[in-house]
């Protein structure tokens, strides 16, 4: 008689953190699905729970320990990975049960945790694995990390202590990646890093060769090679020096999107210096003037913090003079939270929780009122945009100027308009703050 195969072991996965966390979880996903593992949607129904940790602000790390805490209490058997698995203590003193604990993109030795503690299935009828890996987000788009680690150290920053220097990835398996996401199905590759403008310094550029074509493993060539795939190319966590120029002529053509998203963070060179922030001795402003005059359609994208020590009412002025030039598309702002471990905690005057949050407030009413004006004049114009999700009552879909998660989006309030992953042609019909509407055109 035929022994019944028993069933593969099922783990269960809880993935905090940024897109590049994200981005880990998938490759572990792959290869626990690759050997044959399952994956459980619910605590209960799991043989072992991996909880994939954020460790880069306070909040991020009891919203960690807090996920390790539930899982174990519902579970029992937890592997915890990601950043805050650098801070090994950390988690050993609340939750001393763990399984096992590993940093970033430590994919080997989670595995290795798995497999001690439920073993491999020995089943040969493994699921196959689709061949673009398994993916968190929807379908149609994908994010495509080009380098771990990062070589700057900014002094609000714990990321290289967790995550070492920079590591590119080289062009070749990036552009075999990208094309693989495409071939199955995906319209926009967000490409990210912690430092994309740096890609491939560590690797002295060097060549290799895709498709026959020698290529460097560089941010040029790299935005030029993606944005032949025919998929939407969006270029995230970019730093403003000077051969960031070059790309600005592809998304003029329209081979990449004109889409940049640069954590500027503050515009006072005396804050800038005490960040210790990448090219913060660039006149940003000026070359957003020339990026502008290149590609009128370019969305800038940032990020900023109000509130970090030793910030004058001058400097955060400063700040605000400098997004009034600089009519920023898409801005986020955060006040100053110190993250155990920073450099920047030793800094002298700490400016109060109160006046960050009223400097904040003030920040994101002129960022809202320059968006709302911007957004406003997009309308009469034509846009192709990218559908996310459809609805009863229509359409919610994405411009160029719209990442997913973190921007505004489009909406088309006519039933049966597409399908998620369908570009649409639309006439944009109207606005507000952060949102455009549209009709099909
Ligand atoms: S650029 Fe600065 S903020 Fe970004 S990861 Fe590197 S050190 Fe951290």
């Amino acid at each position: 008689m035929a022994r019944k195969p028993k069933a593969p072991p099922r783990i269960g996965f809880v993935s905090l953190g940024c897109p590049k966390a994200l981005v880990d979880s998938e490759r572990i996903l792959t290869r626990l699905r690759a050997e044959g593992y399952e994956v459980s949607p619910s605590y209960e129904g799991a043989d072992l729970v991996v909880v994939n940790t954020c460790g880069f602000i306070d909040a991020a790390v009891l919203e960690s320990l807090d996920a390790i805490g539930e899982a174990l209490d519902r579970n029992g058997k937890v592997v915890v990975t990601g950043c805050l698995g650098a801070r090994r203590e950390t988690i050993l003193e609340r939750h001393p049960t763990v399984l096992g604990v590993t940093g970033p993109q430590a994919y080997a030795e989670v595995m290795e945790t798995v497999h001690a503690h439920a073993p491999k299935p020995h089943d040969p009828y493994l699921d196959l694995v689709p061949a673009q890996g398994i993916r968190l987000t929807p379908r149609h788009y994908a994010y495509l990390k080009i380098s771990e680690g990062c070589n700057h150290r900014c002094s609000f920053c714990i990321i290289p202590s967790l995550r070492g220097d920079l590591a590119s990835r080289g062009i070749e398996e990036v552009m075999q990646e990208a094309e693989r996401l495409v071939k199955a199905g995906v319209r926009e590759l967000l490409v990210i890093s912690q430092d994309t403008s740096a890609y491939g310094a560590d690797l002295r550029y060097r060549t290799e060769f895709w498709q026959g074509q020698p290529l460097q493993t560089r941010f040029l060539d790299l935005a030029r090679a993606l944005g032949g795939l025919g998929a939407w190319v969006r270029l995230h966590y970019v730093y403003p020096y000077p051969h960031v120029d070059d790309v600005i002529p592809l998304m003029a053509a329209g081979q990449v999107l004109p889409y940049l998203d640069i954590p500027f963070q503050h515009a006072s060179p005396r804050i800038l210096r005490l960040m210790r922030r990448p090219a913060h001795a660039e006149d940003t402003l000026a070359r957003i003037r020339r990026w502008r005059e290149t590609c009128p359609d370019l969305t800038l994208r940032s990020t900023f913090i109000t509130g970090f020590p030793g910030e004058t009412e001058a400097d955060f002025q400063m700040l605000l003079d400098w997004l009034e030039e600089a009519q920023l598309d898409r801005v986020g702002c955060f006040t100053y939270s110190p993250v155990a471990g920073a450099a920047a905690n030793e800094l002298p005057d700490p400016v109060e929780p109160e006046v960050a949050e009223e400097r904040q407030a003030r920040f994101m009413e002129a960022a809202a009122r320059i968006s709302a004006a911007k957004l406003a004049a997009k309308i009469g114009r034509r846009m192709r945009v990218l559908v996310d999700e459809v609805g009863p009552g229509g359409a919610v879909a994405r411009g160029p100027g719209d990442a997913p998660e973190i921007d505004g989006v489009v909406r088309i309030a006519e039933p049966g308009a597409g399908k998620p992953g369908d570009f649409l042609d639309v006439v944009i019909t109207g606005s507000d703050a952060y949102d455009l509407e549209a009709m099909r055109s």
